[in-house]
């Protein structure tokens, strides 16, 4: 069968691309080897689908080249995916931080999305396998197990090697190889952090346990909630450093942003209170209490010294936890790094050395933070390909 664009993996940026191409009278076709389309929209936000983020800026998103996703954000803003949302009745709402979320179900968006593939023409082949890929001068054969397939250009949507049972592979890392492009290495992204057996013993019974903390590492920051985990820690704010971490280096937990621990200790010098009963005022007690001991802090106030109250202080506003490793793929909400950006036009997602290949979503090295910006990255990079192919 021979078509004008075969898009390789019907999730989010695969749908974006396709729908919009066959808008242009494009003949399209998704090729996705589950059985369902988008299960990682399905999933998403807690069901819900944290579909954009009203505040998306280029500096939401890590890559070796922070400016490659400033031409296609542009192009394609949260306004525009919104506009789509509405024509669609799906009402939604903030829920924080500018974070937008369906009211109802996540299915929602997937509906949409194949609504808009339907409306304009566009099939999917699915469950189909792409066995191999060559490329003729003026086209690209696909073999897959329903056939050969032809077409003028060729669109790589398969996204991260985020939560394999849905169906993520390293497939378009392959075909990247495959075409002689450079690859970042890729790595979990948003991802719980593991406690080394040390921590693990002193903090693995406080599962469930969240605090409001600020956390930073490689000059990144982000306050919100931090959870204990039964192997670490997790929670919006450790998801979020987690893409700045790199293994063996500490990260950096303010326990109480918003106050001094030293005026705290301080203004109770006399009290013959232990600290951990003071600070369970303001920390989740048994945390407090577990912390306090980790850090021998055992003694009531009035029978420490001056200098380990204030190092006590000192450690309130910087625990240093060096975690052992993160929870890998099977956790991550995303995969950093892909087919690196210098190999792409920023504009059209094409690949430059090789005129009618394109990449775009996860599979390409942008990865936005928490927060509905990796949806944004990918219904911005669909439109920019859509357009082009
Ligand atoms: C638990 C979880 C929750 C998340 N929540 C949010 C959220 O609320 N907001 C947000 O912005 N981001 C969220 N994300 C991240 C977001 O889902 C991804 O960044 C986004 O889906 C990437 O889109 P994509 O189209 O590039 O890849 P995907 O959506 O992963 O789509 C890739 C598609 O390609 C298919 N595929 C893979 N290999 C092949 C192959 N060989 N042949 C054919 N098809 C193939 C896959 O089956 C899949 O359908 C979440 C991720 C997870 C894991």
């Amino acid at each position: 069968m021979d078509f004008d664009v075969i898009v390789i993996g019907a999730g989010a940026a695969g749908m974006m691309c396709g729908c919009i191409a066959g808008q242009r009278g494009r003949r399209a076709v998704l090729i996705e080897h589950t059985p369902n389309l988008g299960e990682k929209i399905r999933i998403s936000g807690g069901g819900r689908c944290n579909f954009t983020n009203i505040h998306c800026k280029p500096e939401n998103f890590i890559s070796k080249n922070p400016d490659f996703c400033r031409s296609a954000l542009a192009r394609y803003t949260p306004r525009d995916f919104i506009a789509l949302v509405e024509k669609h009745g799906i009402a939604h709402h903030e829920k924080k931080l500018g974070q937008l979320f369906c009211d109802e179900s996540s299915r929602r968006i997937i509906d949409m999305l194949r609504a808009e593939c339907e409306a304009n023409g566009v099939g999917c082949q699915m469950p189909c396998e792409v066995r191999a890929i060559e490329k003729t001068p003026e086209r690209f054969l696909l073999k897959t197990d329903k056939g050969e397939l032809r077409s003028a250009s060729l669109v790589i949507a398969t996204g991260g090697l985020s939560v394999p049972k849905l169906g993520a592979s390293p497939f378009g890392y392959k075909v990247a190889e495959q075409f002689g492009l450079a690859i970042v290495t890729p790595r979990p992204g948003l991802v719980p952090l593991a406690f080394d057996t040390q921590e693990l013993a002193r903090y693995g019974d406080l599962s469930g346990v969240s605090v409001d903390a600020l956390i930073t590492c490689h000059g990144e920051c982000f306050r919100e909630n931090l959870l204990f985990t039964h192997r670490g820690l997790s929670g919006p704010a450790i998801l979020q450093i987690s893409s700045y971490w790199t293994p063996g280096e500490p990260i950096h937990i303010d326990l109480l942003p918003d106050r001094s621990a030293e005026a705290i200790l301080f203004a109770n010098r006399r009290s013959r209170a232990l600290p951990a009963t003071l600070l369970a005022e303001t920390l989740p007690r048994r945390f407090a209490q577990q912390w306090c001991a980790a850090m021998g802090a055992t003694q009531p106030i009035d029978q420490m010294s001056d200098k380990a109250l204030r190092a006590l202080a000192d450690a309130l506003h910087d625990w240093q936890v060096k975690p052992c490793g993160t929870s890998g793929y099977a956790k991550a909400e995303v995969t950093l790094g892909g087919v690196d950006t210098d190999e792409l036009s920023s504009k059209t997602m094409e690949v430059k050395r090789v005129p009618g290949l394109y990449f775009i979503g996860e599979v390409v090295d942008v990865t936005g933070q928490l927060g509905g910006f990796n949806f944004q990255w990918a219904w911005a990079s669909g439109f920019a390909a859509g357009q082009s192919v």
